[in-house]
């Protein structure tokens, strides 16, 4: 008898105790709240990009029960496009969205992080990133601007771009004034043009007027949003410069470090997310905005593939420059070094799957 009241004594105790700890809980786990704003270099019209910053936040806030809020701020809104890198280095912004081969004055190695002309395509790129030492030299990269970098959007393989008139042979690029970024735009000046890096948002006016002669975007959705179909009748195909083309959603490092684990795997996961899906929304958009150049603007947009001259003259343009700017910074030569190497061993089994399969299809 004494025992079992002991025990139920006990219990009693224990179950008020437990009572007490659970009543008392909310106030002794409460998580802190972290508020952040991110920076994208897009304009809202562009609904891929300025839509997969905003999915971005949605999911982290969501993913988070409400612990890390992210305020988005299209370009120009809180800083210019192009400001957006220093904003996030310097602690203004805890975080960005842009491409890194915007910031290749800053440091060389940033432009194989986006794409490489003549280079590997979207799913040669993803892999490169996370089983090819691609993100670990990223990080790398962006250590000294407290950065801490995460591929974002992927856009597919671009289309070549607008031009006011034709591409025949590669002298055709001498004196072209184009719109073009990163190691693309540097083969094109090797060619002989004058290369601008011009913002999303600013291209329709600068081609409109005739400020340059050629640019290039995205692909047809993105560039129909932005209006360039209306401002030069030749639409070149394929995007050799951007065959991999893949955006970054960049922390400050401070920021980053200072959250707990499981919101920092909510941010690095979230962008491997939004990496694949916007991948997808690329796709089933363009097939979309194509049919639209092909049938109600058919009259005012031709749509051309590059020559083969200009696209071998280009690739060995491309060969060389790559190889100079590898020069430029440690960090460089070993980015371009560890994406060649990857390339090359991936090229055998690209060819004998992916590329066996497409020629299959397409009856080549
Ligand atoms: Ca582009």
């Amino acid at each position: 008898m004494e025992r079992r009241r002991f025990l139920v004594k006990a219990g009693g105790v224990l179950v008020a105790a437990g009572a007490t700890a659970a009543i008392d809980a909310p106030n002794v786990i409460a998580q802190p709240k972290f508020q952040w704003r991110m920076a994208t270099s897009w304009p809202p019209a562009l609904d891929v990009l300025d839509g997969n910053a905003r999915r971005y936040a949605k999911m982290v806030d969501e993913m988070s029960g409400g612990r890390l809020k992210i305020q988005v701020f299209a370009a120009g809104e809180l800083v210019p496009a192009f400001g957006v890198f220093d904003a996030a280095s310097q602690g203004t912004l805890e975080m960005y969205n842009s491409a890194s081969y915007y910031w290749a004055g800053k440091e060389a190695a940033t432009q194989w992080f986006t794409t490489v002309p003549f280079g590997m395509n979207p799913k040669g790129q993803y892999v490169w990133y996370y089983y090819g030492g691609g993100l670990a030299l990223w990080e790398e990269a962006y250590k000294p601007f407290n950065l801490v970098p995460r591929p974002s959007a992927s856009t597919g393989v671009q289309m070549g771009g607008w031009f006011r008139r034709k591409i025949n042979t590669l002298a055709d690029y001498k004196g072209l004034k184009m719109r073009i970024p990163g190691l693309g735009g540097k083969v094109v000046a090797a060619a002989g043009g004058t290369v601008v890096l011009t913002p999303g948002g600013e291209i329709y006016t600068a081609l409109e007027r005739g400020v340059i002669d050629a640019s290039e975007w995205v692909g047809p959705h993105d560039d129909m949003k932005l209006g360039l179909h209306q401002t030069a009748k030749y639409y070149y195909f394929p995007g050799w410069h951007e065959p991999g083309t893949t955006g970054e959603f960049t922390f400050n490092k401070k920021a980053y470090d200072a959250l707990p684990v499981d919101l920092r795997r909510i941010l690095d996961y979230t962008a491997t997310a939004m990496h694949t899906l916007e991948f997808g929304e690329y796709d089933a958009k363009n097939i979309v905005a194509l049919a639209k150049l092909r049938g109600e603007f058919k009259s005012k947009v031709e749509i051309v593939g590059f020559p083969k001259d200009v696209m071998t003259g280009l690739k060995k343009l491309a060969e060389q420059v790559n190889k100079e700017e590898a020069g430029k910074s440690p960090i460089a030569r070993k980015t371009y070094e560890s994406y060649n190497k990857f390339a090359a061993g991936l090229q055998p089994w690209d060819v004998m799957s992916e590329a066996a399969y497409q020629n299959l299809i397409a009856g080549a």
